[in-house]
């Protein structure tokens, strides 16, 4: 398995989210790609660093406004000196307002749904650095290297053509998915992030060339809670691409592994050229989240499932936050997916 990763990814690290009334400490810390990193060095992986030279895969996924928003929110901010020192948005459009102003607080809003995604000095370049992870990741997959781990953080399955939400701003897998596209024709996306993947059903939603099987939450319990239910199946051309299994709260490894099964099952029959695995870990039963209770040998097992495709495969790191399990949950799925001993 090849590794790939970008120092700059380290460069996003906002210490708190205002969420529940009140300051509580920010999920995706830089502490995880280090775990991450750690993890992949220890199992003696080949290991590349991506070249930050293909800008343009973004605009596959994203608008070239939100893009330029993204680049420039810091310095605009900055030049408030009444501001304090992380961006975080205070006001949001809502489903009857329309109009996108230019004005800083304005945009900000327009362009996310949520106080989730503090931006800092340097956020964008972990960012862009973390989408051309899975860029190059998949140019590697299409070159013949393969199963490709692209080492994404921050995540991206949350985040929408024009939106950051989520703990996420570019949407990793949907950019890397359309790459793919280019050699690979028709590809399948299987998302296990213990969240739905909004964002990239989403970009997808009408798609019938690429498929998204997402295992998750329901979305009536928990976040995203605007989409990720079992009737969103797709429209239009993609009707019937898009495969929802909202679980219950505190679900263990055996109805996890029976929906991800019927996903694969799925997948197979949709007969993709190339797999990718939006690979979150918050699904595990020590993860700060506290959702559901999958093990490390239910990872294992999953990893096993999935690879059972035999179709060229990228990991795509999601979620998945900081406990003394972390990187075990890592090395179990990874060792596995290769059918290496762990
Ligand atoms: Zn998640």
């Amino acid at each position: 398995m090849l590794v790939i990763h970008h120092p700059d990814q380290a460069l996003h690290d906002p210490d708190q989210v205002f969420r529940t009334g009140k300051f509580i400490a920010q999920p995706d810390r830089a502490e995880r790609y280090r775990v991450f990193l750690d993890i992949v060095t220890q199992l003696k992986l080949e290991i590349a660093v991506a070249p930050l030279d293909q800008a343009d895969a973004i605009a596959a996924v994203h608008d070239r406004d939100y893009v330029e928003f993204l680049k420039s929110v810091h310095s605009r901010w900055i030049e408030h000196p009444d501001y304090g020192p992380v961006v975080i948005p205070n006001v949001h459009p809502t489903h009857r307002m329309y109009r996108r102003p230019t004005e800083l607080l304005g945009e900000l809003g327009w362009y996310s749904n949520s106080t989730s995604c503090p931006i800092v000095t340097d956020t964008w370049r972990a960012v862009f650095a973390s989408a051309q992870v899975a860029v190059h990741g998949a140019d590697r997959l299409s070159a013949g290297n393969g199963p490709v781990y692209a080492m994404c953080r921050p995540p991206g399955h949350h985040a929408y053509p024009d939106l950051m939400t989520g703990v996420c701003f570019l949407n990793n897998a949907a950019i890397a998915a359309r790459r793919l596209m280019r050699s690979f024709g028709k590809v399948a996306i299987i998302d296990i992030d213990v969240h739905h993947c909004n964002g990239t059903q989403f970009v997808f939603w009408e798609d019938p060339d690429v498929f998204v099987a997402s295992i998750h939450v329901d979305p009536s319990l928990s976040a995203p809670y605007y989409a990720g239910y079992a009737d969103e199946t797709g429209a239009g051309q993609g009707k019937g691409a898009n495969f929802n299994q909202p679980l219950p709260w505190a679900t263990g490894n055996e109805p996890w592994l029976k929906a991800i099964e019927a996903a694969v099952s799925r997948i197979r029959g949709f007969a993709p050229g190339a797999l990718v695995v939006s690979l979150g870990f918050d699904a595990g039963a020590e993860d700060p989240v506290g959702t559901f209770k999958i093990t490390g040998d239910g990872f294992a097992e999953a990893a096993r499932r999935i690879a059972g495709l035999q179709v060229p495969t990228l990991l795509v790191q999601e979620g998945g936050y900081l406990s003394p399990a972390l990187g075990g949950y890592l090395q179990s799925f990874l060792t596995a997916f290769e059918g290496r001993a762990s």
